[in-house]
């Protein structure tokens, strides 16, 4: 955790609005989960906050990782590349997996040369692999229950049950090698029943798969959703590693090589966002705060993510309730109708926590307003 001290002297020195990535916190988080889920390999899911220098942390921590586009590919093998080429080659299944069921040609095309293992989930897929990068190892993605999750994933990817080992069919078919299942459970899964049915499922479709006759898959990645510790009803890691490492030990056999996805639980809490206020008004009665940064940057999750930002003063007194604005001049940029602080000055300083994921990674440029400026720490 980055002091609040610390915090302010970071503002004085850069200016706000500021971004703080904290590395001890990132190594942490990712330590974490590799001592509650011990047979799971965490692929980091790039696509929550994809700076390059959050992915070499996670990396030298002994992170692998989901790409989703062929920039976040480049982003991290540019970083893997001080291996030797033949390791890199061998190597490439355990550091990235390209988790995005829909590719386009171009990205095949480059992607080939790889080898890389890719999800699919439908026929057209199969075509494009098939044509343009037949050289993939190929993780079909299924669609599981996403009840309860903050962010649903489900209605735009993912193959049903009943649909799944024809697809496996005819991904053989074509001369593709399936070896393995994906799921996504939701974001923000606080839900852990999701994570049962999801494995449960999955067991079910390795067993139909095996009496139909095409060769035991041998990789199953659970997909992110780990939840992120916003507020003190989110059931700690722990309890939901529980869950898990009970469910693969009862339904996969030892050398069923088990993947997930983290995106939020691994960078959310690494992140502190502060900010100054720029201008405050009385509106209907209630006190409003303008501040430098909003939705259309840091809080960016507001909108895409579902997520309610709340906000803290380095200053003591009496609160009372408030709405914070961002800077631009749209009605949009609204980041909070409710929030309790004290009586805040022009210049003043807020900060938001846990503002790692989802954030930044979906920051603008809208109405001249640059994203954040990110500052390292611990790193
Ligand atoms: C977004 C995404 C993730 C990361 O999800 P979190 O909920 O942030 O852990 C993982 N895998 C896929 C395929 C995704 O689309």
């Amino acid at each position: 955790m980055i002091s609040t001290s610390q915090l302010k002297q970071l503002a004085k020195e850069h200016g706000t609005p500021i971004f703080v990535i904290d590395h001890e916190q990132l190594r942490k988080n990712y330590a974490q989960f590799k001592k509650h889920l011990p047979r799971v390999q965490a692929y980091y899911a790039v696509k929550a906050n994809s700076d390059p220098e959050i992915v070499r942390t996670l990396y030298k921590a002994g992170a692998s990782f989901d790409v989703a586009s062929m920039a976040e590919f480049r982003l991290v093998y540019d970083n893997i590349k001080s291996l030797p080429a033949k390791e890199r080659q061998a190597f490439i299944w355990d550091k990235i997996i390209y988790a995005n069921p829909i590719k386009d040609i171009a990205t095949l095309e480059e992607l080939d040369q790889y080898k890389p293992l890719v999800t699919y989930d439908n026929h057209a897929e199969i075509l494009k692999l098939k044509k343009y990068a037949p050289h993939a190892g190929l993780i079909l993605r299924i669609r599981v229950p996403n009840t309860g999750a903050v962010v649903e994933l489900s209605s735009k990817f993912g193959a049903s049950g009943g649909e799944a080992v024809d697809l496996i069919k005819a991904a053989h078919d074509h001369d593709l090698k399936v070896e393995g299942l994906s799921f996504h459970v939701g974001s923000q899964s606080t839900n852990f029943s999701n994570y049962v049915a999801a494995l449960n499922l999955s067991a079910q479709i390795f067993e139909e798969a095996h009496a139909r006759g095409y060769p035991d898959c041998k990789i199953l990645d659970i997909g992110g959703g780990f939840p992120a510790p916003y507020d003190k009803h989110v059931k700690p890691l722990g309890e939901l590693a529980k869950t898990i490492n009970a469910e693969i030990k009862r339904l996969f056999p030892k050398d069923m090589e088990i993947l997930a996805e983290p995106g939020r639980g691994l960078v959310a809490t690494a992140a502190t966002a502060v900010a100054g206020v720029i201008g405050k008004a009385v509106r209907d009665g209630k006190q409003c705060y303008y501040i430098n940064d909003g939705v259309y940057h840091t809080f960016s999750g507001v909108i895409f993510d579902h997520i309610q930002y709340h906000f803290k003063s380095f200053k003591k007194g009496p609160t009372q309730v408030c709405s914070v604005f961002g800077p631009t001049c749209d009605a949009l940029d609204t980041i909070s109708l409710a929030e309790e602080l004290p009586d805040m000055e022009l210049g003043d300083l807020v900060y938001s926590e846990n503002v790692g994921a989802y954030t930044h990674a979906s920051s603008t440029y809208f109405n001249g307003f640059p994203p954040a400026k990110v500052i390292h720490v611990n790193q």
